[in-house]
C-alpha cells in the first residue's frame, strides 16, 4: 500500500500536551493500515529562539553554524514524537535528515534537495513503524557529512519530497489554520477557507508572502503530481486541497534542480498603450483602468515604474484588436487625471508593433539568475527589451514585433526548451472563449519583507538589464519583481529608461553595495533604494479575460488614500508596491473590495 507523509509545524508540536494529540492522530492513520511518514518541524517557536541566541553571540553568524544550530530544534521534536507514539503501543522510529538520506546541495541554510535515499525508509515502514522524519535539514552530497537546512519554512518541503520520492498516496500539511485562506487572518480576521487552490496559483501566493506553504513544496508538488492537503492539526475538517497536474514520470535525481523554465510562450496579438508623467498621486492608476475596464477593455500587462519628481509612467498592453478602444478611453481620461490645465504635460504613446515573450516554470523561485540569463540571451540575440514584468513563475519582456522569432529561437536554445513546445498564448478577450469557472480573485497576500531598488536612466541598450541583474545572481541575491519603466530619458544620444526591482529587505544592502560600482560603467544615473516597502498582491486564474479587476483593485487602494509606487501583473497576478505603513491597511481593503471574507459581502 502506498504511504501516507504527514507533516505537522511548530505550533502542531508546540507543547506536551500537543506532540500527544499529533501522536494520536499518526497512531489512528497507522492503525487504519497505512504506512506512515511524518515530518516535524521544530517545537513552538524554538527556531527563532535559536536564530537569536546566535545574534546574541555575533551580527553575522557563518551559515555553517546557523545550520548546525538550526538543525537541533527539529532532532528535539522528532525523538519526543517518537516516544509519545511508543507510549500509545504504536512502533516508532525518529530518524534526522542525514540518517534518512535527505542529500541536498552543500548550500548552508538554503540548500536545495537533490535526492532523497528511500531504503532506511522503507525498511523501517515495512517492519510496521511509524518513521518520523526530522523537517528542514539534510545532508550535503559529499564527503564531509555537513548539516545543511533548506531554509526558513522549509519543513513543507522536506514532507513533499518525502511524497514524491515514495511516491506516497498523499501529503498532508498540518498546520494551526483551517487550511488556505483567501488571506492571512492574523491580519484579516474575515479571511476564509478556500476547499481548493491550483499549484499556480499557489505557488505565486507562496511567493508573494502566503506563510502557509512553503513556494518551494508547491514547486516539487506541481512536478511531480504530488496530492497534497493542507488542514488543520486541530481538527477533522478537510482542509484546502492544492490542485497538481497529474503526476508525471520524472526522474527523482536532482529533485530540486529539474529545469527552472518549462516553458517560453509567445503573444503577437499584443499593442502597448503608455501615458508618460501622469501625476504621482492615489487614485490615478485607478481612475485610468476604472474607464479602461468599463469599456470591456481587457487589460494583460501592466507596468508602473517609480516615479519622478510628482509624476508616474504608467504603460499596458492589450490585444491588438482594442488598441484603438484603449487609445481613445486613455485620451479621454487624461483630463481627469492632470486636471483641465495641465492635459499638455501628459503624452500617450502607442506601439502596435509589438510582442510578448516569456519563460514559464515552477522552477525559477528563489534561483537567482534565471531572470538575467533571459536578458542575457535576448541581448546577444540583438533583442532590445522594450518592457519587463515580472511574477514568481513567470518572466515577461515586451519587444517589438520583428524581433519575435529571434527572441524565441533565443530563449528556446537557452532553456533548453523545444521550439515545437513553444506556447503560442493569445489574451481573451471578455467575449472570448468561455474559461471554467474559477474565482476572478482567489487570494490576496502581503510581504512585508521586501525593499525596493531602482536605477535610473539605464541606457536602452540590449544587454544592459542582463548586467544588472547577472551582478546580483552571481552574488545569491534573488530579485522578486522586475519593472522597466516606459519613460525615456535622452542622455547624450542615448536613450535611456529606469529599471525598479524589489529583493529581501536582508539583501538590500548588499544588492546596494554591488550595484554602486557599476552605475558609473554602465553610464547609468542614480541607484534609489527604498527599504520601507510592502508589495500587496491579487491572485487567480479567473481574472485572465476579465476587464477591470486592475481596475477594482487601484480603487480599493485609492480609496484609503494609498499611493502606489509600482505595479508589476503576471496573467494570473498584480502586484503593487505601496509604503510598508500602508501594507495592512492595503491587504484589508483589497480583500473587502474582492468581497472574499464571511462578513465582507457588499450590496
Ligand atoms: P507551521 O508552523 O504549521 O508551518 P506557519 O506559521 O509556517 O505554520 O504557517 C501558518 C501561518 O501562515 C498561519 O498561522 C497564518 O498566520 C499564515 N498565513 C499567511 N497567509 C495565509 C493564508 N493565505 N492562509 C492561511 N494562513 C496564512
Ligand atoms: N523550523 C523551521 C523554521 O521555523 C522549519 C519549519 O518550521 O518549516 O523555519
Ligand atoms: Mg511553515
Amino acid at each position: 500500500m502506498a504511504a501516507i507523509v504527514q507533516k505537522y509545524g511548530g505550533t502542531s508540536v508546540g507543547s506536551v500536551e500537543r506532540l500527544q494529540a499529533v501522536a494520536q492522530r499518526v497512531a489512528k492513520t497507522a492503525e487504519a493500515g497505512q504506512p506512515v511518514v511524518v515530518v516535524v518541524s521544530a517545537m513552538g517557536k524554538t527556531t527563532d529562539t535559536l536564530v537569536q541566541l546566535a545574534a546574541d553571540i555575533s551580527s553575522n553568524p557563518c551559515r555553517r553554524e546557523m545550520d548546525m544550530l538550526l538543525s537541533t530544534g527539529e532532532q528535539v521534536s522528532i525523538a519526543l514524537l517518537s516516544l509519545a507514539l511508543q507510549e500509545l503501543g504504536q512502533p516508532a522510529i525518529s530518524m534526522t535528515g542525514a540518517q534518512v538520506g535527505i542529500v541536498t546541495e552543500a548550500e548552508h541554510s538554503r540548500a536545495r534537495i537533490l535526492q532523497i535515499q528511500t531504503d532506511r525508509l522503507q525498511r523501517h515502514l515495512q517492519d510496521g513503524k511509524v518513521v518520523v522524519v526530522a523537517g528542514f535539514q539534510g545532508i550535503a552530497q559529499g564527503d564531509d557529512l555537513e548539516i545543511t537546512t533548506l531554509g526558513r519554512g522549509g519543513s513543507d518541503t522536506s514532507a513533499v519530497a518525502l511524497a514524491a520520492a515514495l511516491n506516497a498516496d498523499r501529503c498532508e500539511i498540518y498546520t494551526d489554520v483551517p487550511g488556505i485562506l483567501t488571506t492571512d487572518p492574523r491580519l484579516v480576521p474575515q479571511a476564509r477557507l478556500m476547499p481548493e487552490i491550483t499549484c499556480d496559483e499557489m505557488l505565486e501566493l507562496a511567493s508573494l508572502g502566503a506563510k502557509v506553504l512553503h513556494p518551494r513544496a508547491v514547486e516539487i508538488a506541481r512536478n511531480y503530481g504530488v496530492t497534497l492537503v493542507v488542514r488543520s492539526s486541530w481538527t477533522d475538517d478537510p482542509g484546502t486541497r492544492v490542485i497538481a497536474p497529474p503526476r508525471q514520470p520524472r526522474p527523482l535525481q536532482g529533485l530540486e534542480l529539474v529545469h527552472p523554465v518549462d516553458a517560453v510562450e509567445f503573444d503577437a496579438d499584443q499593442a502597448k498603450v503608455a501615458l508618460l508623467r501622469v501625476p504621482d498621486r492615489p487614485g490615478i492608476a485607478a481612475t485610468l483602468f476604472a474607464e479602461i475596464g468599463r469599456q470591456q477593455v481587457d487589460v494583460d500587462l501592466i507596468v508602473q515604474s517609480i516615479h519622478e519628481g510628482n509624476t508616474n509612467d504608467i504603460a499596458f498592453t492589450v490585444t491588438k484588436e482594442m488598441l484603438t478602444r484603449a487609445e481613445s478611453v486613455s485620451q479621454a481620461v487624461i483630463p481627469a487625471l492632470t486636471g483641465p490645465e495641465n492635459t499638455t504635460d501628459t503624452d500617450l504613446l502607442t506601439d502596435s508593433q509589438i510582442a510578448k515573450v516569456s519563460i514559464v516554470g515552477a522552477g525559477m523561485i528563489g534561483r537567482p539568475g534565471v531572470a538575467a540569463k533571459m536578458f542575457s540571451a535576448l541581448a546577444a540575440a540583438g533583442v532590445n527589451i522594450q518592457m519587463i514584468s515580472t511574477s514568481e513563475v513567470k518572466v515577461s519582456c515586451v519587444v517589438a514585433a520583428e524581433d519575435g522569432d529571434r527572441a524565441i529561437a533565443s530563449l528556446c536554445e537557452t532553456f533548453d526548451v523545444h521550439p515545437s513546445t513553444v506556447r503560442e498564448q493569445e489574451m481573451m478577450s471578455a467575449g472570448g472563449t468561455q474559461r471554467p469557472a474559477t474565482p476572478i480573485v482567489r487570494g490576496v497576500a502581503l510581504d512585508r519583507n521586501q525593499a525596493r531598488l531602482a536605477i535610473l536612466q539605464v541606457p536602452d541598450q540590449a544587454g544592459r538589464a542582463a548586467k544588472i541583474f547577472q551582478l546580483l545572481a552571481d552574488k545569491n541575491i534573488s530579485v522578486d519583481m522586475i519593472i522597466q519603466s516606459q519613460r525615456c530619458h535622452i542622455i547624450g544620444d542615448c536613450p535611456t529608461r529606469d529599471i525598479a526591482f524589489t529583493v529581501a529587505q536582508t539583501d538590500a544592502e548588499a544588492a546596494q553595495g554591488l550595484l554602486k560600482p557599476l552605475l558609473t560603467t554602465l553610464n547609468c544615473g542614480d541607484l534609489r533604494v527604498n527599504p520601507a516597502i510592502a508589495k500587496v498582491s491579487i491572485v487567480g486564474s479567473g481574472m485572465i479575460g476579465q476587464p477591470g479587476v486592475a481596475a477594482k483593485m487601484f480603487a480599493a487602494l485609492a480609496m484609503e488614500g494609498i499611493n502606489i509606487d509600482t505595479i508589476a501583473t503576471s496573467e494570473i497576478k498584480i502586484s503593487c508596491v505601496l509604503a510598508e505603513a500602508d501594507g495592512v491597511k492595503a491587504l484589508q481593503a483589497i480583500h473587502k473590495a474582492f468581497e472574499l471574507g464571511e462578513t465582507e459581502k457588499l450590496d
